[in-house]
């Protein structure tokens, strides 16, 4: 389970700003791009098998989705876009360079101090 893995790896990620830091994690915020491949309704679900045990047991995990939003390399548009429509809204070029939408990171922690 991809998401799993993912879990876990922001578990560490998490030890090791919260080693840092004395207080409880109250929660962790990440950024999930619409490109990245990730389930949210998964990686809730693995996020609380992932926390179960450890210090972070009643940290609660906020996924902030993240649209897409691409450049025209042709015309210098930036724009919003649906995943199966990455056309240029303005000249219609298909080869767009993506901006947002990727994202697959532990944006902030909560700390209690
Ligand atoms: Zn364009």
């Amino acid at each position: 389970m991809h998401e799993l893995s993912i879990a876990l790896s922001m578990i560490e990620q998490i030890e090791q700003v919260a080693a840092r830091h004395p207080g409880p994690v109250r929660s962790a915020q990440v950024r999930i791009g619409v490109l990245s491949g990730v389930d949210t309704e998964a990686l809730r679900f693995a996020w609380e098998i992932a926390r179960a045990g450890t210090q972070f047991a009643s940290t609660n995990l906020e996924i902030e989705n993240v649209p897409l939003r691409i450049r025209c390399p042709a015309c210098g548009d930036t724009h919003p876009a649906e995943v199966d429509s990455i056309l240029c809204p303005r000249c219609v070029t298909p080869e767009q360079q993506i901006l947002e939408g990727r994202e697959l990171q532990l944006a902030s922690l909560e700390i209690d101090e």
